[in-house]
C-alpha cells in the first residue's frame, strides 16, 4: 500500500546526515530541531502555535485534557474512522456520540450533529478522513450557535486547502479551536517513527496544552495541570522537518496518482471513485473507492497479487467497549460503507504503470 523505503532513498542523504547531527548533539528528546520543526509547521498551516506531541492518539487525548470537560460530558464525533478518535473520549471518562457518515465523502454527515445536541455535549470532533476536509464551515455555525468547542482529528489531511464561502483559506487542522495530527509513518508526512503534533490559534489552550504533553509542567519540576509524557524525540523532529520540505511535492503526487486511478476506473459502473467536495482539496491519504461485490473483488485482487485495504471493516459503534456507551444506535451509512469500500495502493513512489495493471485487474473481474 505504501513504499516508505522508496521514498526515503530520494532523501537518503540529507535525512542520514540530519540523523548523524542530531546523534552527535545529545539531546534525543525536545532538542533544538523538535523547536525548528514547530516553528516551520507553524509557518506551513499559517497557525500560530504547533505542539509536537508522542502520536497522533496522544494529540487527541491532549486537546480533550486542555477543555478541561467533567465526567460524563459528550463529544459528538463519527463511528467511521481509525478507533483513536473515539478510544481518548472514553478513556478521558466523556460519552462519545456518533453521528452517521456521508455515503460520498466518508466524512461525518453535518446534517445530523443538531440532532445529537445534548445538554451535556462540549465538544465536536470531526475527522478529515482520507485527506479530505469535514464541512467545517457548517459545523462552526453549530459550535458558535450551541457555544461547543471544535477539535479537528487531521490525522489524514495535513496539507489540505479549506475554502471558505467568502473566498478565505485555510489549512486543514486550523480551522476549529484545536487540531491534530499523526505523524504515523505511512501518514501524508511520515516519521521513521511514532509522532504527532497540535495545532491551536488560541494562546491559552496552547499553554496549557505545552504544560499538559511536558507532565502538566513548562518549568521543571512545577506542576501546574495533571499531565502525559507525550514528547517529540529529535531524531523524529529532523526527519519531519526535512519532509515538510517536500510535504507540498508528495500532495501533488498523490493528486496526479489520484486523478489517473479516476480516468482508469470512471467508467467501470460496478465501482464508484471518490467524490471530492468543493469546499476542500483532497489531499488522498487514501483513494477510496465504493466497488459491488466487494469482498469477492477483494479475493480476487489477492489472488492476483494487487495489494489493497479495507478502511474501516467495522464502524466503531459495532466493537464492545463502544456499545455500552450507545442504546443500541446503528448507523446505516457508516455501516453499508464498511460493507462496499475498498482502498487501492497511493503512495509518492506509485509508477503509472502499476496504476494500470491494478485498474486492469479490477476491470477483469468485473467483466469475468
Ligand atoms: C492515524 C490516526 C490516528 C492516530 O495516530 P497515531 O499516531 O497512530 O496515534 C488518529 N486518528 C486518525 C483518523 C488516524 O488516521
Amino acid at each position: 500500500m505504501v513504499d516508505l523505503v522508496g521514498q526515503y532513498h530520494h532523501i537518503k542523504k540529507e535525512v542520514d546526515k540530519a540523523i548523524q547531527a542530531v546523534l552527535e548533539q545529545g539531546h534525543y528528546i525536545n532538542g533544538q530541531i523538535v523547536k525548528t520543526f514547530a516553528r516551520n509547521l507553524e509557518k506551513y498551516l499559517d497557525v500560530k502555535h504547533v505542539i509536537p506531541c508522542g502520536n497522533g492518539t496522544d494529540a487527541i487525548q491532549i486537546a480533550l485534557m486542555a477543555l478541561e470537560l467533567s465526567p460524563g460530558d459528550e463529544v459528538i464525533t463519527t463511528p467511521f474512522t481509525f478507533v483513536a478518535t473515539a478510544e481518548v473520549i472514553v478513556l478521558l471518562g466523556l460519552k462519545p456520540v456518533f453521528v452517521d457518515i456521508d455515503p460520498d465523502t466518508f466524512n461525518m454527515n453535518v446534517e445530523k450533529i443538531e440532532e445529537a445536541i445534548t445538554s451535556r455535549t462540549k465538544c465536536i470532533l470531526p475527522v478529515h478522513l482520507f485527506g479530505q476536509c469535514c464541512n467545517m464551515e457548517s459545523i462552526l455555525e453549530i459550535a458558535n450557535r450551541y457555544g461547543l468547542y471544535v477539535i479537528e482529528d487531521n490525522a489524514q489531511a495535513i496539507g489540505a486547502d479549506y475554502l471558505f464561502k467568502d473566498g478565505r483559506t485555510a489549512k486543514a487542522g486550523t480551522i476549529g479551536h484545536i487540531g491534530t495530527t499523526s505523524f504515523y509513518p505511512s501518514k501524508n508526512l511520515g516519521a521513521y517513527g511514532d509522532a504527532g503534533a497540535i495545532f491551536t490559534n488560541d494562546d491559552n489552550l496552547a499553554d496549557k496544552m505545552v504544560h499538559i504533553v511536558n507532565h502538566g509542567s513548562r518549568t521543571k519540576y512545577h506542576y501546574h495541570y495533571i499531565g502525559v509524557n507525550s514528547r517529540l524525540d529529535s531524531i523524529q523532529a529532523c526527519v519531519l522537518d526535512i519532509k515538510l520540505k517536500y510535504l507540498d511535492e508528495y500532495r501533488d503526487k498523490r493528486i496526479k496518482t489520484a486523478d489517473n486511478y479516476d480516468r482508469l476506473l470512471e467508467n467501470i459502473p460496478q465501482i464508484r471513485i471518490p467524490k471530492r467536495s468543493n469546499f476542500t482539496t483532497h489531499v488522498f491519504h487514501q483513494y477510496t473507492l465504493r466497488c459491488e461485490s466487494r469482498n469477492e473483488l477483494q479475493q480476487w485482487l489477492k489472488e492476483n497479487k494487487i495489494p489493497n485495504a479495507i478502511y474501516y471493516p467495522i464502524p466503531l459503534h459495532m466493537h464492545n467497549p463502544y456499545k455500552k456507551h450507545l442504546n443500541n444506535q446503528s448507523f446505516p451509512v457508516a455501516e453499508s460503507c464498511s460493507e462496499n469500500v475498498l482502498s487501492l495502493p497511493i503512495h509518492t513512489e506509485l509508477p503509472k504503470k502499476s496504476q494500470s495493471i491494478i485498474s486492469s485487474h479490477i476491470e477483469k473481474y468485473y467483466n469475468r
